[in-house]
């Protein structure tokens, strides 16, 4: 396990009874993600032996109809891995209590099916919910000094509304006891981003803006809005994505060794990355951001509706597109690039973060084109890890050598086979609020640093009378974000 679990901890959750609660349990975050992630660590044997779990909504279920809608769902998530015997121990857990949030009175039957066991509220509804969940709550008395309470995105969607829930939350929990869940950071590849940066020694006095040229960071998607056209309309891809699971990466990419993997050495580190980014305003909203909106064109070899026709034809001025250099202004960044890239109906699905070296200072190698090394690390679809290292290509020339760039590879799913491959981020974030630990959960701070470094530049297109450029769905975004990067002598590596 990357993050010990303080002795402490562990005694405690050895001993309480603990019920963990699923506001919205049969919602689909909660069916295709939470429950089969919960039924993994069963089967790894990695839940606590008295650990109750709570489905709530407003429909009335009998536990038994629960309890067959959870198994539907995990047999799907886990298709061969379902096993039988694993369902056995995991389906005894499983309780309902229908509970309308807006209905304090409801509350005192999620009291009845808790039976004062030490709870982990998950709040997997709509945030619209969130103060009458923990109002209710408190007001039926099933909030304890060791409650804690699990939030997941979108936390607000400018820094205003964001500090309304924090405050709300803060109201009932202490912020030691508030999980706020990127999924991002549940993800082995993000993790491991930790221990390629400090668990080796060979990157490090490279990491920084003597040997890196710039860095990219691209989240792109090849599905469109779905059936989530409501609830993205008013976001867009900048708060959907860049507030939080893009600003997270580069957090990471950008941070100073922390003192330990402990939750506050870690995230202090990364507060101060969001607290040196430069305000994109002025000009530079111009210059520095791109954004687009898809319209029809082919997406997976099939031809692909536009994002408005999604809608029934609304002309939104909703960005599915965006591309932004950033700045991190201090001394290890200063005069880096961050080019971070993410939008709806790209041509690939792909994540992952691009290190570029900066070119040899002398080529002794006459008019022969030296490629500079480039660091790639990919999260999806599959965890790789590659450099690209300039090679002479074997062979007999009188005049001089040939050379080619060529790649060490390292595929994390190769070398861990016996692994199960695309374990669920959930999996890892479920087993780190049983066991109190926070490193890989959003602080408070961190959460509204980054909503004040993204509600400048939202403010700056809401002053720009532009729309987002169209860009045909399957294609790599609009014109403007490779005039972004092009007008830095640099290009998007795809
Ligand atoms: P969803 O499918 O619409 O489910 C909502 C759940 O909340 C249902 O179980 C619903 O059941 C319940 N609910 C609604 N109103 C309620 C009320 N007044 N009292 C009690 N329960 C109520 O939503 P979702 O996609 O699971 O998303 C849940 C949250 O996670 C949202 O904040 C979403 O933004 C976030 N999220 C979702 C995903 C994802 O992949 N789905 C990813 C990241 C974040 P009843 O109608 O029976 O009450």
């Amino acid at each position: 396990m990357l993050h010990p679990v303080p002795a402490s901890t562990r005694a405690k959750s050895r001993h309480a009874s603990e019920g963990l609660v699923i506001f919205g349990g049969t919602g689909d975050l909660a069916l295709r993600m939470l429950f089969p992630s919960l039924y993994f660590l069963e089967d790894e044997g990695l839940l606590p032996p008295d650990l109750r779990i709570i489905g709530t909504a407003r429909s009335d279920l009998e536990d038994a109809a629960f309890a067959a809608q959870v198994k539907s769902a995990v047999q799907t998530r886990a298709g061969d891995d379902f096993s039988d015997e694993t369902w056995a121990r995991f389906a005894p857990r499983l309780r309902y209590a229908a509970v309308d949030v807006q209905d304090a009175a409801a509350f005192s039957r999620l009291g009845e099916v808790l039976e004062a066991r030490r709870a982990i509220f998950y709040l997997s509804t709509s945030p619209a919910l969130f103060g009458a969940v923990c109002q209710n709550l408190q007001v039926a008395g099933l909030v304890r000094d060791d409650s804690r309470v699990v939030v997941e995105k979108p936390i607000g969607r400018d820094l205003k509304s964001c500090q309304a829930i924090n405050d709300t939350l803060a109201s009932i929990f202490t912020e030691d006891r508030i999980f706020r869940v990127d999924h991002y950071l549940g993800k082995e590849a993000v993790q491991n981003l930790l221990a390629l940066r400090f668990a080796n020694t060979l990157f490090e006095p490279l990491w920084n803006k003597a040997s890196i040229d710039h860095v990219q960071i691209t989240v792109a998607e090849t599905v469109g809005v779905e059936g989530r056209w409501s609830y993205y309309d008013d976001y867009g891809a900048l708060r959907d994505m860049v507030q939080n699971h893009l600003l997270q990466l580069l957090s990471l990419v950008a941070m100073e060794p922390p003192a330990s993997l402990d939750p506050d050495s870690v995230r202090n580190e990364k507060i101060k990355v969001l607290q040196s980014l430069r305000p994109i305003t002025g000009r530079d909203v111009e210059r520095n951001t791109a954004r687009g909106q898809y319209i029809a064109g082919v997406a997976d070899g099939r031809s692909a509706p536009g994002y408005a026709d999604e809608s029934g034809g609304d002309s939104s001025e909703t960005e599915t597109f965006v591309a932004l250099l950033a700045h991190v202004d201090n001394w290890r960044w200063a005069g880096t690039p961050f080019y971070l890239r993410t939008g709806k109906r790209l041509p690939a699905r792909s994540s992952e973060i691009v290190i570029q070296f900066r070119e040899v200072p002398h080529s002794i190698f006459g008019g022969v084109d030296l490629m500079a090394n480039r660091l790639t690390i990919r999260l999806q679809p599959e965890e790789e890890i590659s450099l690209a290292l300039m090679n002479k290509t074997p062979s007999l020339e009188h005049n001089g050598m040939t050379l080619k760039p060529l790649s060490l590879n390292l595929s994390l799913s190769h070398a861990f086979k016996d692994e199960r491959p695309r374990r669920i981020a959930y999996e890892r974030l479920l087993l780190e609020v049983l066991h109190d630990n926070q490193t890989l959960f959003v602080r408070r701070d961190e959460q509204e640093t980054a909503w004040r470094w993204i509600d400048a530049i939202r403010h700056g297109w809401d002053h720009k009378s532009t729309k987002p450029s169209p860009y045909p769905a399957g294609t790599w975004g609009p014109s403007s974000a490779f005039a972004l990067i092009e007008r830095h002598a640099h290009s998007w590596c795809e």
